[in-house]
């Protein structure tokens, strides 16, 4: 699989949980967006890759899934449902407007989901939610992704959410950066890709303009 993009080797630039799993769709503004999570492998791929699963615990949920197809194809649709929902909520409230309602329900029933399989355990000087006692379960990795969904949207950090204006690249990211300065999902990507543009629009127009004057 070397050197072939899949679920497992995306970039991980959003800088929270739920954003990057937002982002496990190229071109999600566009009318021709990529799927990158085509099966519950893909999922389980993408989950290790962002670290809310372990090596041990992807073989052993892998195993499982092999034995119970059925339920792993609800659990991929149950993700791809709170995945679009995510983008739609974090997208909606960069441009200045109010999340759908149906929307909101979709991840308050995931979050509600998550926090019925949680445990309050010790972690530095507080406190988190834990889910490593169920972690056979197979819809493990949507437990922590609602969480991260709900904890973003209720944080200050809401303000910080940018969406890449790289023409319908639709990734979403918490700009971190001290001035609010972020623009890209990746400068070297949509960055470069919008200045090239930029530039040949200009020498068109100033060859237009030489024209006139001849
Ligand atoms: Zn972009």
């Amino acid at each position: 699989m070397s050197g072939v993009k899949h679920a497992g080797t995306l970039e991980l630039r959003g800088e929270r949980l739920c954003l990057d799993f937002a982002n496990t769709v190229g071109w999600h503004a566009s009318d021709h967006p990529q799927e990158w999570l085509l099966s519950y492998t893909d999922l389980l791929n993408w989950s290790l890759h962002a670290g809310i699963i372990t090596e041990q615990q992807n073989e052993q949920l892998l195993q499982d899934a092999r034995e119970q197809p059925s339920l792993t194809e609800g659990i991929l649709t149950r993700a791809i449902n709170l995945r679009e929902a995510l983008y739609r909520i974090f997208s909606y409230v960069v441009q200045g407007h109010a999340p759908k309602s149906e929307d909101l329900a979709i991840l308050q029933e995931a979050y509600i989901e998550a926090i019925s399989h949680a445990h309050i355990v010790p972690k530095d000087d507080s406190f988190t939610f834990s889910w490593q006692h169920n972690e056979h379960a197979l819809d493990f990795p949507l437990w922590s992704i609602a969480h991260s969904g709900r904890e973003l949207l209720l944080s200050p950090e809401l303000r910080r959410v940018k969406e890449c204006p790289g023409d319908g690249c639709g990734w979403l990211f918490l700009d971190k950066s001290r001035n609010q300065s972020r623009r890209w999902c990746n400068g070297q990507d949509c960055g470069n890709r919008v200045r090239v543009r930029q530039h040949y629009q200009r020498r068109v127009a100033a060859t237009s303009q030489t024209d006139d004057i001849l």
